[in-house]
């Protein structure tokens, strides 16, 4: 006590701020592959392939080919409030991006041997070569290099919390870390149909899905790729709007529905959230049709204008705050009580005792 109560206050090192700020971010592997894969999502890749190696607390390289950094912003990327995506406050009441906060990449590499490599996209001045840079032990950079990279950006994570104990005693098995990571790709993938995604572990191919495109029946393929085989024939498809909201997807039958709550998939705005109120909304909507004890599937997406739904509300962006949540609630309820009693319209075995 003496020794806190006679210290002066001190502005804490960079590198120790980013650390700080990577006990909210970087929980686990499966946190660094999020951030990672939301990077490349909002440089428009079309496509995006994952490495791990044993659950990703050894190795974890993320790479795309979306519109790549330019050299001499290499080191911004890696610096803490550095962003591209946000520039003023009006900005962040409608943030259209997966990233913003502009600390994932710093706080990644205060807690591992972080190095980025990328290649700018062809208008830019530097587009005909890759660079890369890295963070030493120390956490100071090492300045850019040339290295060999096709269009688009590598993100290359190694011994995740070596120089944080503490945090790295908190890690399970490799079997799930990366089961963690595996789950992790498969949200995306659903929410993504139109970017390739390959996941490898340790050398094996666990996920390789191509690019769906606008192809309906590929879409349907994907679904039943990540679901499960039968997901599609057993699912009724939904769309609807009304005034600021469109709600579209996927709700399996209730006849289909699930001992575990193990497909439950809900984004807003294309971003996954995990929302008391969404779930909230749709049990109540499946609570006629199903059985005490059994879980609903759906794969739902909410869309609605940006400036109606704050997505800042925790670092990690698990969780949103709408603005009109009663109007959402209900929405969300009216489509699918309306989607549920037309499907189940008829098939007996499911009539509810
Ligand atoms: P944020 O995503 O919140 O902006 P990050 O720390 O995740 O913050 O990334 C910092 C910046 O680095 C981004 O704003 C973006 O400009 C750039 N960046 C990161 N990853 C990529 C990538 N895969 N492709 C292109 N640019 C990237
Ligand atoms: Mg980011």
């Amino acid at each position: 006590f003496h020794a806190v109560m006679s210290s002066p206050i001190r502005i804490l090192a960079d590198h120790l701020v980013n650390q700080i700020a990577a006990g909210e971010v970087v929980e686990r592997p499966a946190s660094v592959v999020k951030e990672l894969v939301e990077n490349s999502l909002d440089a428009g890749c079309g496509r995006i392939e994952i490495d791990v190696e044993q659950g990703g607390v050894k190795r974890l390289r993320v790479r795309d080919d979306g519109r790549g950094i330019p050299r001499d912003q290499l080191a911004l990327a890696l610096s803490r409030h550095a962003t591209s995506k946000v520039a003023e406050l009006r900005d962040l009441e409608a943030v259209g991006t997966l990233g913003f906060r502009g600390e994932a990449l710093p706080s990644i590499a205060s807690v591992s041997r972080l190095t980025l490599t990328s290649r700018a996209a062809a208008d830019a001045d530097d587009a005909d070569s890759a660079w890369e840079i890295g963070v030493g032990a120390d956490g100071r950079l090492i300045p850019a290099r040339p290295a060999a990279h096709p269009p688009g950006t590598s993100v290359d994570v190694r011994e995740l919390f070596f120089n944080t104990p503490a945090r790295r005693k908190f890690l399970r098995t490799e079997k799930t870390e990366f089961d963690h990571i595996h789950q992790l790709v498969r949200r995306v993938a659903l929410a993504h149909p139109e970017i390739g995604i390959q996941l490898r572990h340790n050398g094996k191919d666990i996920l390789s899905l191509g690019a769906a495109g606008g192809d309906e029946r590929k879409v349907l393929d994907r679904l039943n790729a990540l679901l499960g085989p039968d997901f599609a024939e057993q699912s009724l498809a939904l769309e609807e709007s009304a005034v600021d909201l469109r709600l579209h997807g996927w709700v399996m039958r209730p006849a289909f529905s699930r001992s575990q709550p193990d497909q439950q998939f809900f984004y807003v705005n294309g971003r996954m959230v995990r929302d008391k109120l969404v779930t909230h909304a749709v049990r109540q909507a499946f609570s006629d049709v199903l059985h005490h004890g059994r879980h609903p599937a759906y794969v739902l997406f909410l869309d609605t204008p940006p400036r109606l739904v704050d997505v800042n509300v925790h670092p990690a962006k698990h969780e949103v705050r709408f603005r009109e949540s009663r109007q959402v609630h209900d929405f969300i309820y009216r489509v699918l009580h309306r989607r549920l009693s037309q499907g189940t319209l008829g098939v007996t075995t499911e009539a509810v005792p």
